[in-house]
């Protein structure tokens, strides 16, 4: 049946027996019982803070890591700045980036001191788009700070090619691709500094937390200090103090629910996979929306994110939003295109320069899409947008 001859009774229907559903979020952490038993032991056992805990997260996350050295942090965004001060980031400094990220990506940039380049996406990939990467290096350029957004990899030989061809350091900012395989590498076994964020709703969490691979034992050491006010450990007691460092280390706590998840992120993955699928063969074309690549092999699935057709709907995305709130469904919005903040505007940015994150950035909507999810919840999801969005489609152009 095409959807725009949805009859209207069916729709009231069908919503009226959708709100006795639980309220289905855009996600949910899969926390299982063996992780809150271990979390408890922790807090019985007389050390919270940096510990054991810490060691053995680190020790799993270099081996996902091709062995790599890698330090746990207390958030993604500390794994950036510390990549940043490693990478030499500061003042005057240009750092090319994409506007289609979560604020945390410029906002660092800024915080050290340093110029957010902004350049367009890829229309199709929605990731920075390269050649306009390349094309924005500037005598001042010192890094590139790419984002796997929605977990999709950016084009790891091509980001290197020119890193190589212009003498650039790169912080990939994998806060959302941890899982994800480049040509069948995992995402941080290979490349420059990557950044890793466990905040509560990416494929793992440590509540909050992230970390930072970095390429040998030098910088490793550095990170250790940067992370924890910039105190080096010497024998007998003693301490020296050479820089400033931050306060970024990982809990305890917090490293137990990451092992704990670790186990998990194969069967984590699957199922993200297996819903994605099931979204691209239940969403009917009809309703215009701008897909993901249905590519499988370079995402970890993060977030299944529809662009909205606004130039052909008589609704705002408020509205969808709304509407599918009043239905038991929570649908996020990753992300507003950063250039347009007010922030950015006042650094000189505006509205007209990067078109496609601009449209992106205005029309995405997250669906629900996480571990616990099953297909029947997909259904549910691609039924309620249905019965909001073909309505509400204009007429097509003559
Ligand atoms: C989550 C995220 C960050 C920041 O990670 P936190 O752990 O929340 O500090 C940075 N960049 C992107 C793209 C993210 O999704």
């Amino acid at each position: 049946m095409p959807v725009a001859a949805q009859p209207r009774l069916a729709r009231a229907t069908l919503a009226a027996a959708m709100s006795a559903l639980p309220y289905l979020p855009f996600t949910r952490p899969s926390i299982d019982e063996a992780t809150i038993a271990g979390v408890v032991e922790v807090l019985r056992s007389g050390w919270i803070t940096s510990g054991p805990q810490v060691r053995a997260f680190e020790e799993q996350l270099s081996r996902h890591c091709g062995g790599r050295p890698v330090r746990a942090l207390a958030s993604g965004t500390g794994a950036l700045e510390l990549a940043l001060a490693l990478a030499g980031v500061g003042p005057g400094d240009e750092v090319i980036t994409t506007p289609l990220t979560w604020v945390a990506t410029p906002n660092v940039v800024v915080r050290a001191g340093a110029v957010p380049v902004f350049v367009d996406v890829d229309p199709v990939t929605r990731l920075i788009d390269p050649d306009r990467m390349e094309a924005a290096v500037t005598p001042r350029t010192r890094a590139l700070l790419p984002v796997d957004l929605a977990g999709r990899a950016v084009d790891r030989d091509r980001l290197y090619a020119i890193a190589a061809r212009h003498g650039l350091r790169v912080i990939e900012d994998a806060a959302q691709s941890f899982g994800t395989r480049w040509r069948g590498r995992p995402i941080g076994s290979f490349g420059d500094l990557v950044c890793l964020s466990f905040h509560a709703n990416k494929n793992l969490t440590t509540a909050e937390g992230g970390a930072l691979v970095v390429n040998d034992a030098d910088e490793a050491a550095r990170c250790e200090r940067l992370r924890l006010q910039g105190v080096v450990r010497l024998d007998g007691g003693e301490q020296e103090v050479d820089e400033a460092g931050a306060k970024l280390n990982l809990t305890d706590i917090a490293a137990r629910i990451g092992l704990g998840q670790l186990a998990h992120l194969e069967a984590f993955q699957a199922q993200r996979a297996a819903l994605a699928q099931r979204y691209f063969e239940r969403l009917p074309a009809e309703l215009g929306l701008d897909l993901p690549p249905a590519d499988g092999e370079h995402t970890n699935w993060h977030m299944f994110q529809p662009v909205l057709p606004l130039e052909r709907l008589r609704i705002t995305r408020a509205d969808f939003l709304r509407e599918m709130h009043a239905r038991g469904i929570g649908v996020g919005v990753h992300y507003p295109a950063a250039h347009l903040f007010r922030l950015y505007r006042g650094l000189g940015w505006g509205p007209g320069q990067f078109p496609h994150a601009e449209r992106i950035g205005a029309g995405i909507v997250t669906l629900p899409l996480f571990p616990a999810m099953r297909e029947a919840d997909v259904d549910r999801v691609v039924d309620a947008a249905v019965a909001i969005l073909a309505p509400a489609l204009l007429p097509p152009h003559r």
